[in-house]
């Protein structure tokens, strides 16, 4: 069987929770989406809500090509909130982005911070939604929470922490990862963040040299022969 990669965008204001600019919306979605459209490389981007109202016409745009899930609304941590404001976040993103892309429902979600507790996850079910990749390889504990639930709900976890694609020799590890691989990137790591008040690992190589290091990713992954998959091509 092919092996298959998928690459999806988390789509929010910028290196939350440090900025509270739009610059990777302005600035890093459009080269961003050059590059994947380029390659004709379908990919999945998870919006917040919050992005989708301040920025429509992208989202619409993106949403010809590519797949659109929700990444909550305001971009705040499921673990820190009680039922009422996680029902809140999932049903008024899903509403937004519904509206958006002219569909009735959304398949996949994904929870900031790849934090999503299980207490919350028939809301998703009861939303629609039929994928949630909150989970991810490099955190602890990944496979009892993906065996964990008892709802019909397919759990996809990512594979690689976001800021390998700009590691020196990331490349190189990410061709290490095992299948399928589940990577996933925001539109400020493709803009100059080195001079702004974030994490060292967050400024690192944030820019050209991203959008660099990503297409030579994609030139890799095809070179290898793998498949480019959505999210939602896990269904089938
Ligand atoms: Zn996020």
């Amino acid at each position: 069987m092919r092996k298959t990669v998928s690459l999806t965008i988390d789509i929010e204001h910028d290196c939350p929770p440090y900025l509270k600019t739009y610059r990777g919306i302005e600035k890093g979605l459009p080269g961003l989406c050059s590059v994947l459209d380029g390659f004709g490389v379908k990919a999945t981007f998870f919006v917040t809500g919050d992005v989708a109202s301040k920025y429509p016409e992208e989202i619409k745009k993106i949403a010809q090509h590519h797949e659109i899930g929700s990444h909550g609304y305001s971009h705040k941590r499921f673990d820190r909130m009680n039922f009422a404001e996680a029902a809140y976040e999932i049903e008024k993103s899903t509403e937004i982005l519904c509206r958006l892309t002219g569909k009735e429902k959304l398949d996949s979600f994904r929870a900031p911070n790849l934090v999503f507790p299980e207490r919350f996850l028939y809301l998703l079910k009861d939303n629609g939604y039929s994928i949630d990749s909150s989970i991810a390889k490099y955190k602890p504990g990944w496979v009892l929470r993906r065996a964990v639930s008892n709802i019909d709900i397919l759990r996809v976890p990512v594979s690689a922490t976001s800021s390998l694609l700009r590691f020196p020799f990331g490349n190189q590890l990410i061709r290490r990862l095992s299948h399928p691989v589940v990577l996933f990137f925001h539109p400020w790591e493709f803009v100059g963040m080195q001079h702004e008040p974030i994490r060292c690992d967050c400024r690192i190589n944030t820019g050209a040299k991203a959008l660099s290091n990503l297409e030579k990713l994609i030139e890799m992954f095809k070179s290898d022969n793998y498949r480019f998959c959505k999210m939602s091509d896990f269904l089938k």
